[in-house]
């Protein structure tokens, strides 16, 4: 057996001022993926590789890119990565099934939805009788041209996401199966008007623990062979936005299809006043006012509106400005991403003050300030390789770095000489907490706090989205049947 593999990752926010050029790419192309380079590591495409070497699958290796998530994604960038697939496709001795490690919610400019445009392309080159199979973010915002060009997806089934190669072995499972079986794979899906954060549905808890507990993979009893749920992706202001639910099945069987991704439908919207954090939530006042009269450290904080992991410039220092307002004590901010303050801080070296214009205060307004301040330059290294600055300003150490990056991992910490248990309050640029930092306190918070990364829907600027929606609105009758 022969299978293609391939993909393009990105969660793309469409209200951050970022855009996304092909540099933020990290990027593995052809046989190189096999050896599973950093591009590749933790992924579903790495999911995808296990499957086939274990079970003596040759695999045509295309190309395989990812990116944190930021803004559009520049056309020319997409235009190089989808090539890269595409030619490798054209010019391979032909294969069994096509199998992609996607995200769902990836957005380029002029194109929009670029899983749909991906798919297309390849259903183009690939015959009709080819399985295409896509392992996709639980997060993904499914699209009628995504459903129409390929069999079969499978999503995620955690968040904070643990599961992302397990969810790529199940992908390549089922290509492998329907192969072997001569099944044609048929999916089935429902688009439910809502946007819901992934900080509403987390998966540890209901209602999405109990949704999730419902879902099939692989053959057994019933006709459907996979069930999925996509949350969708609230920060991109897209006509096609929605939280969706899908069935595949053997094509002859698509009825049973469509009547389980009904069922799932119907029970996320009767439900959907049960999708509430699941964290502990406040303004940042409150949050703060906690923190400050907690015996147990560290309290950990998500500045939740300036979460880079959904795609925000993580260059906000409204959170800092109010901690220096309060003379909060023993405080460490991780991170403010600022090239140029970063750049200051080096050329000054270590154990040095510096006059810094830092990031933007306030996000909303249209021309953003930067906050000024005087820091003590304490340290300059790598946090997990990426440069990085430590400050002292008053009794708060605030991590500059020199490009965005997630901090989901303590070792970002442990590389700049920090350790988490020594600071009373820990602001950390994030939604939910990763498994780690969540196991670091006692008391996990989330800030709502503004950005590109709002949790609070209604305040974010939508014109795209179909309307109405929930939880923009909320008096509107919907059905699964209809
Ligand atoms: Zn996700």
């Amino acid at each position: 057996m022969r299978i293609a593999i391939g993909g393009i990752q990105h969660e793309t926010n469409t209200f951050t001022r970022l855009t996304t050029p092909l540099s933020d790419f990290l990027m593995a192309e052809g046989e190189a993926m096999l050896d599973i380079p950093p591009a590749v590591q933790d992924t579903s495409m790495q999911g995808i590789i296990e499957v086939c070497k274990e079970q003596g699958i040759e695999v045509v290796p295309t190309l395989f890119a990812q990116a944190l998530p930021s803004g559009i994604i520049e056309r020319e960038a997409y235009d190089v990565m989808k090539q890269g697939i595409l030619q490798r496709l054209a010019s391979g001795d032909g294969f069994d099934a096509v199998v992609l490690a996607l995200h769902g919610s990836m957005y380029v400019d002029g194109i929009g939805d670029a899983e749909g445009d991906l798919l297309a392309s390849i259903r183009r080159l690939v015959p009709q009788e080819t399985p295409i199979v896509c392992a996709l973010d639980l997060h993904a915002t499914m699209t009628e041209q995504m459903v129409n060009n390929a069999n079969a997806f499978v999503g995620y089934r955690t968040a904070p996401h643990v599961d992302k190669v397990e969810t790529g072995r199940r992908a390549c499972q089922l290509a492998v199966w329907a192969v072997r079986e001569g099944v044609q794979l048929k999916t089935e899906w429902v688009s439910i008007p809502m946007l819901i954060s992934g900080e509403q549905s987390e998966t540890r808890v209901p209602p999405a623990s109990e949704l999730i507990s419902q879902l099939v993979h692989m053959p057994g009893s019933g006709k459907v062979i996979s069930s999925s749920i996509f949350f969708g992706f609230p920060w991109a202001d897209v006509p096609y936005s929605c939280v969706s639910t899908l069935a595949v099945t053997a094509k002859a069987d698509a009825a049973f299809g469509l009547e389980e991704a009904r069922r799932l439908a119907q029970q996320i919207w009767d439900r959907r006043y049960e999708f509430v954090f699941t964290t502990e939530t406040h303004d940042l006042g409150k949050c703060l006012d906690i923190a400050e009269a907690e015996d147990s450290k560290p309290i950990i904080i998500a500045d939740s509106g300036d979460n880079p992991t959904a795609g925000a410039s993580e260059d906000l220092t409204n959170v800092l400005a109010e901690l220096l307002k309060r003379s909060t004590k023993n405080v460490l901010v991780a991170v403010i991403a600022d090239k140029d303050s970063y750049a200051r801080c080096l050329e000054a070296g270590r154990g040095s003050y510096v006059d810094l214009e830092l990031g933007r205060v306030n996000p909303t307004e249209e021309k953003p300030e930067s906050l000024s301040v005087c820091a003590y330059v304490e340290r300059i290294g790598l946090g997990k390789g990426i440069p990085a600055a430590v400050l002292k300003i008053d009794d708060i150490r605030v991590i500059v770095t020199a490009e965005r990056t997630d901090v989901y991992d303590p070792k970002f910490l442990a590389d700049l000489e920090l350790n988490p248990l020594d600071f009373k309050v820990i602001i950390v640029k994030s939604g939910y907490l990763s498994p780690e930092y969540q196991a670091l306190t006692r008391r996990p918070m989330l800030a709502l706090t503004p950005g590109d990364t709002n949790l609070l829907l209604e305040e974010l600027p939508y014109r795209q989205v179909r309307r109405p929606i929930f939880p923009l609105d909320k008096d509107f009758i919907w059905s699964a049947e209809l």
